[in-house]
Order: C-alpha cells, then sequence, then structure tokens
C-alpha cells in the first residue's frame, strides 16, 4: 500500500525497500497497474494538459494549474458525461462509462511520479464527468486521494464539483471528513436553469439547494456568465439571495467555447457588471479569470480528440481572459479557477463514445 500510494514507484522494481523474491511475485502477480500517457500538452501560462489511455481505449484528461505555490491538478471521473449541459465540451460528447477508483486516484499518482510536475497541493473533480454520478467510485477516490497512507492530500484541499445529484450530495454530506463541494449553478432559477442544464428536470434546484444545507462547511456557486442566458439583473439578485440563504461563495466565470453553438460569452464588462449586481445582493463573490485555452485545457473544454476551437476564437478569448482577470482575488482553498470563452464551436454529432486519439 505504501508503496503504491503514500510514497509511489513507477513499477516493484523500483521498491527496493522490499525483498527481491517479494518484488519478483508482485511483479508477476500484481503489477502496478498505469495508464499510457497519450499526451501531455503544456500552455504559454503553464497549465498543463495530460491525456491518459486505460488498456480498454478509453481515455480522459486532467488538467494542472501552477498559481503561485499552489498546484491544482483537476481530476475526472468519467469517460465522457451523461448529463447534456449545453454549454459544455464533454457534455456534448456523451456517457463513455464511470472510472473505476484507480483509475481516478491515478491521475494524482502519476503526477507524483513525475519529477517535473511532483504531487500537486490540491484537487478538484472538474474534469470530465459528473464525480456524483459515479459515487461509488468517487467515494473510494477520496479515501485514497485523502488518507495519510494514501497520497495524504487534505480534506480542505479536495474539492467535488457537481450539477447537483441529489443522493450523491447527501452521501458526500455524511463523511466525516470536510471535503469542499461546488455546485454548479449556472442559473438561480429553474426554468432558465432546465434551458442549460437538463438534470434540473431530475433533481430541481430547490432540493438541490436543500441537500447543500447539510454541509457544514462552505459551499461555492460555479456560475457561468453567457450573455441574455442568466445575465440579467433579476439573475443577479435571486443568485445573491440564495447565495446568501446558505453562505455560499460565487465564482464567476466566463463562458469558453466548446459547448453548444449559439451561446455568447457575456463581455468582461458585462461580467464586472453582474458581479458588482451580486454583491450588492450581499454576497461573496470572485470573478473567475482563464487558464490553459491556448491547449483547451480550460474548465469545460475537456473533450478528447473531438475537435479544436479556431484561432481566432481563441485570441478573442485570450483578450477577454486578460481583461477579465483577477488573480489576485481571494479563493476558496482548493478551487480551480481556469477560465474564459468566446463564441462556440460548430456543431457537431453526440460521439456516444469517447475517442481516445489525442488532439495535436
Ligand atoms: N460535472 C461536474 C464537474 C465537471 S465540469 C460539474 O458540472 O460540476 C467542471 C466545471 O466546468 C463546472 O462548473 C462546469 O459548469 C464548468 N463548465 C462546463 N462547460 C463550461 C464552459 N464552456 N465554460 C466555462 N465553464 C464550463
Ligand atoms: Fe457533465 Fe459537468 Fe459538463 Fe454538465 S458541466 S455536461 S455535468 S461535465
Amino acid at each position: 500500500m505504501r508503496r503504491i500510494w503514500e510514497r509511489p514507484v513507477g513499477s516493484w522494481r523500483e521498491a527496493t525497500d522490499l525483498p527481491a523474491q517479494v518484488i519478483a511475485a508482485l511483479e508477476r502477480d500484481h503489477p502496478v497497474p498505469r495508464p499510457a500517457l497519450a499526451a501531455r500538452q503544456e500552455s504559454r501560462d503553464g497549465t498543463v494538459k495530460y491525456l491518459w489511455r486505460f488498456a480498454d481505449g478509453a481515455a480522459v484528461e486532467s488538467v494542472l494549474i501552477p498559481e503561485g505555490r499552489r498546484r491544482t491538478l483537476c481530476v475526472s471521473s468519467q469517460a465522457g458525461c451523461a448529463f447534456g449541459c449545453v454549454f459544455c465540451a464533454t457534455g456534448r460528447m456523451g456517457f463513455g462509462r464511470h472510472l473505476v477508483p484507480w483509475e481516478i486516484a491515478v491521475q494524482v499518482r502519476e503526477l507524483a511520479l513525475d519529477a517535473r510536475a511532483g504531487k500537486p497541493s490540491n484537487v478538484v473533480f472538474m474534469g470530465m464527468g459528473e464525480p456524483l454520478h459515479n459515487w461509488a467510485a468517487v467515494d473510494v477516490a477520496l479515501t485514497i486521494l485523502n488518507d495519510r497512507h494514501g497520497l495524504g492530500i487534505g480534506a480542505r484541499r479536495l474539492t467535488v464539483s457537481t450539477v447537483g445529484i441529489v443522493p450523491g450530495l447527501q452521501r458526500l454530506a455524511q463523511r466525516p471528513e470536510q471535503f469542499r463541494v461546488a455546485l454548479s449553478l449556472h442559473s438561480p432559477y429553474g426554468g432558465r436553469r432546465r434551458a442549460l442544464m437538463p438534470v434540473e428536470r431530475k433533481y430541481p434546484l430547490a432540493d438541490v439547494l436543500r441537500a447543500l444545507g447539510a454541509f457544514r462547511r462552505r459551499v461555492t456557486f460555479e456560475y457561468v456568465v453567457i450573455k441574455g442566458a442568466n445575465d440579467r439583473r433579476d439573475d443577479a439578485r435571486e443568485l445573491a439571495r440564495i447565495a446568501r440563504e446558505l453562505d455560499a461563495h460565487v465564482n464567476l466565470l466566463p463562458l469558453h467555447p466548446g459547448g453548444a453553438p449559439g451561446l455568447v460569452p457575456a463581455p468582461p464588462e458585462g461580467i464586472e457588471l453582474f458581479a458588482e449586481q451580486v454583491r450588492a445582493g450581499g454576497a461573496n463573490v470572485t470573478v473567475r479569470r482563464s487558464r490553459g485555452l491556448d491547449i483547451d485545457a480550460a474548465c469545460g473544454q475537456l473533450r478528447v480528440a473531438v475537435e479544436r476551437v479556431p484561432p481566432q476564437q481563441h485570441r478573442d478569448v485570450e483578450q477577454q481572459g486578460r481583461v477579465a482577470g483577477d488573480g489576485d482575488a481571494p479563493e476558496p482553498e482548493g478551487l480551480a479557477d481556469h477560465e474564459a470563452g468566446r463564441r462556440v464551436a460548430p456543431p457537431h454529432k453526440h460521439q456516444g463514445r469517447v475517442r481516445s486519439s489525442p488532439r495535436r
């Protein structure tokens, strides 16, 4: 156990503290499972995207976001995603399969093994997939990441981001550790939220907010500002009201490319105005900046081998990201803030399955 997680080795041969016979037996009968690194891309801003491929061909991405001393890894919990949020690139590729616990934890372990990267200080479940749709595996993976005989990352540095799967939230709330939770809210009104996030039909916001009330730690609302869809004055007022009620922190994110066509990101000044309105409503709010856009590694952009966003969109988005940048703002421990967007990519057919060839 120690040589798998606590002081990890790439193969049993490196575990020289074990007797030679044990090493040989382990190597023969239980070789250390590892994903193939199918691609690694580094952004101009230091963000690194990894594409991991498992033996059955399923592939997922992780993104490392360095920010001063903090190094946050954004991990995937599923290959693809079944929830189809209209603004999300992973949602558009459809569901591939659940990851099993080691396939989640190994994304962190591989970095610990890589001297260039090193073990991340924080982990957020904001990669591909909906973690609470795969609770059985995420439950175990959280233990592996947090336990002192596992990867030893503090509970407050582990954040589960979810669209609000009520039974999963209830189970997460029952864990004694103080894991952080982020709700992908995107609209404070059920009707408008439903148009962006089909999950609202199954788990209405009122039930989700009630389930969040069971958490002892402060929760975070993730809110992508989309022009005309969720950026009106009444949206800001209602968002502030529910944030106040739960004492939640609001993160405003620019819309990134990769979702359905026709969605328009709010311009930087629009996001600032919206933030002001939320603040005036008495809620804590931070405007997030984009990270890893030039390598399609920003939030919601992870979409293996499907499309590349045209260069012009990236130029627009990077400009917007700079203006919207708010790097000095205090940030709730453990949250990734790699965001921004422009118009979205051309329509693509639902992939249904995850394709595993890396983008170049
Ligand atoms: N399924 C989980 C976690 C993965 S998505 C969830 O939805 O919370 C991680 C974050 O990226 C979520 O907050 C999601 O709303 C956001 N996101 C998705 N698409 C985006 C886009 N096009 N631009 C900005 N953020 C996006
Ligand atoms: Fe799935 Fe999250 Fe994307 Fe929605 S935003 S489609 S839940 S990954």
